[in-house]
C-alpha cells in the first residue's frame, strides 16, 4: 500500500490581517522547491477569501478553523461548511482542543461538524488528544479512542490531527516512542471503521512542532504530517518544517 502524501498544515489561530498575505506569498514561494509534501495554510475566516485568490493555481490549499453544523440559518456568528467552501477553502479543522475547551464542543458535536465538512465537499481534520492528566493518570489511548469512536463520520475522506493538549503552544513535545503508541491507536480505529480506506488518512501530529523537532516527530511510523500552531505565522519556519519531506 503505497502511503499517502504528507500534509503540513498552518493553524494561524486568531493571528493575521489582511497584510498577513505576505507571509502567505512566502510560503507559495517556497513550496515551489518541496514537491512530496502538500501545504496548506488555515487563516481566520476574514482572510479565507483573500487568501484562496492568491494561492489559486500555487498547490497550497485554505482551510477553515471551524465550522457550524448546518449550511445556513438564525447561528449569528457562526459560519458553515458551505460558506468556507464559497470562500475557496478546499478543508477545515474541527474539534481542535481551543474549541473543545473554550465552546464546550463534544464529540457529537465535532462528528456533526466533519459531516457537514464532507457534505460541503471540505476535507475535515478532525482533532483529537489528551490533557495533562489523562496522560498522568495513564488514560492517553483510552482517551483518544473515545474521541474518535465518538467523533468519525461515515466515509473516511478526512484527516486526523493528534494533538496532545499539554504540548499545545507549551514547547512540550511526546517522546517519539509515545506519538507512535498513538498514532499506531488511530491507524487501527480507523481501520475497524474504514476498512482498507484507512491506509489513506493522513494522521498528523501537532504541537509545539519547530524546526528543530520535526526531524524526529515526521519520522514517527504512521505520522502523515504535522498540523503547527505557533511555527505557522513565520514562513521560513513552516517552510522548514514541511521540508523535512522535501
Ligand atoms: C495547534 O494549536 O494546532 C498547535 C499545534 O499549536 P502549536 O504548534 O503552537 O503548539
Amino acid at each position: 500500500m503505497i502511503a499517502p502524501r504528507p500534509l503540513v498544515a498552518g493553524n494561524w489561530k486568531m493571528n493575521g490581517l489582511r497584510a498577513s498575505v505576505g507571509e502567505l506569498q512566502k510560503i507559495i514561494a517556497g513550496a515551489k522547491t518541496l514537491s512530496m509534501v502538500e501545504l496548506m495554510v488555515c487563516p481566520p475566516a476574514t482572510l479565507i477569501a483573500q487568501f484562496a485568490a492568491a494561492a489559486a493555481g500555487s498547490g497550497v490549499a485554505i482551510g477553515g478553523q471551524d465550522c457550524h453544523a448546518q449550511k445556513s440559518g438564525a447561528f449569528t456568528g457562526d459560519i458553515s461548511a458551505e460558506m468556507l467552501k464559497d470562500a475557496g477553502a478546499t478543508a477545515v479543522i474541527v474539534g481542535h482542543s481551543e474549541r473543545r475547551r473554550y465552546h464546550g464542543e463534544t464529540d457529537a458535536a465535532v462528528k456533526a461538524k466533519a459531516e457537514a465538512a464532507q457534505r460541503a465537499g471540505l476535507l475535515p481534520i478532525i482533532c483529537v488528544g489528551e490533557t495533562r492528566d489523562q496522560r498522568e493518570a495513564g488514560k492517553t489511548l483510552a482517551t483518544v479512542g473515545t474521541q474518535l469512536d465518538g467523533s468519525l463520520p461515515g466515509a473516511a475522506d478526512l484527516a486526523i490531527a493528534y494533538e496532545p493538549v499539554w504540548a499545545i503552544g507549551s514547547g512540550l513535545t511526546p517522546q517519539p516512542k509515545d506519538v507512535s503508541e498513538v498514532h499506531g491507536l488511530i491507524r487501527d480505529r480507523l481501520r475497524s471503521h474504514y476498512g482498507e480506506k484507512a491506509e489513506q488518512v493522513r494522521i498528523l501530529y501537532g504541537g509545539s512542532v519547530t524546526p528543530a523537532n520535526a526531524g524526529e516527530l515526521l519520522a514517527v511510523t504512521n505520522v502523515n504530517g504535522a498540523l503547527v500552531g505557533g511555527a505557522s505565522l513565520k514562513a521560513d519556519d513552516f517552510l522548514a518544517i514541511a521540508a523535512f519531506y522535501g
